[in-house]
């Protein structure tokens, strides 16, 4: 039976992860964090201090597994539950760096896609729409300012310990951004077919709503 496939792209910090967890609650589709598949990589590569053709060398040793708790991902990296450990700023930035080695795009390729085939799902990335799931049923491109983005994840760290401070936070968006739309492999870039949202003076569940009748209109679905 052929599946429902839903892109979300967008640059770091637009809240595609926080709105495609309620969508899919909602609509009791998966959702699958493919950012969470390159961060697992770059957590291998400075667990084991790897270069970039070291790490090319040890992609087959790599088993990434992706389980779905009560609609949730928990990412798991050769047996070990690594859910917490790959959302650290450091990860960010590794993740960043190599996502665009093509062989490691390649490699993650094929797991997005049986996902896809295997399951309804509502995936968010940098290159769903234009690359991983190019025939999606629909494809939403979300982004904000790069101010607003830094606010909301200043806000959202805040009660942690060790927090950066906004003028961080926001550097890392910039450096991040720069990184995911100059890289020559799959860049950030919103698919032709894509409806864009800027969030920036929208609220979530305003985001949530638009995403939402969008999607039921596009798959004739009652509300
Ligand atoms: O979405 P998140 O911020 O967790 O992604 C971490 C990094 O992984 C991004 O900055 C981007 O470089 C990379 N990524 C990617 N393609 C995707 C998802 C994430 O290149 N589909």
């Amino acid at each position: 039976m052929k599946t429902i496939n839903i892109a979300i792209d967008g640059p770091a910090g637009a809240g595609k992860s926080s709105i495609a967890k309620e969508i899919s609650s909602e609509l009791g589709f998966i959702y699958v964090d493919t950012g969470a598949l390159y961060r697992t990589i770059a957590l291998y590569a400075q667990m084991h201090e790897l270069d970039d053709q070291s790490l090319i060398r040890q992609l087959d040793d790599i088993e990434i597994e992706l389980n779905f708790i009560g609609g949730t991902q928990c990412i798991s990296l050769n047996g070990e539950n690594v859910t917490d450990d790959i959302r650290t700023p450091e990860i960010s930035m590794g993740a960043s760096s190599v996502s665009a080695i093509p062989e490691v795009r390649e490699f993650l390729f094929e797991l997005q896609q049986k996902m896809a085939r295997e399951h309804n799902v509502i995936m968010d990335g940098r290159d769903i729409g234009t690359v991983v799931l190019p025939d999606a049923d629909l494809k939403i491109f979300l982004t904000a300012s790069a101010d607003e983005r830094a606010s909301r994840r200043y806000l959202e760290l805040q009660e942690k310990d060790d927090c950066p401070t906004y003028e961080e936070i926001r550097a890392d968006i910039i450096a991040r951004d720069y990184n995911d739309t100059h890289r020559a492999i799959a860049p950030l870039k919103q698919a032709e077919d894509a409806v864009l949202i800027d969030s920036t003076d929208m609220g979530f569940h305003e985001v949530c709503e638009e995403i939402l009748s969008l999607i039921r209109t596009r798959l004739d679905l009652d509300e």
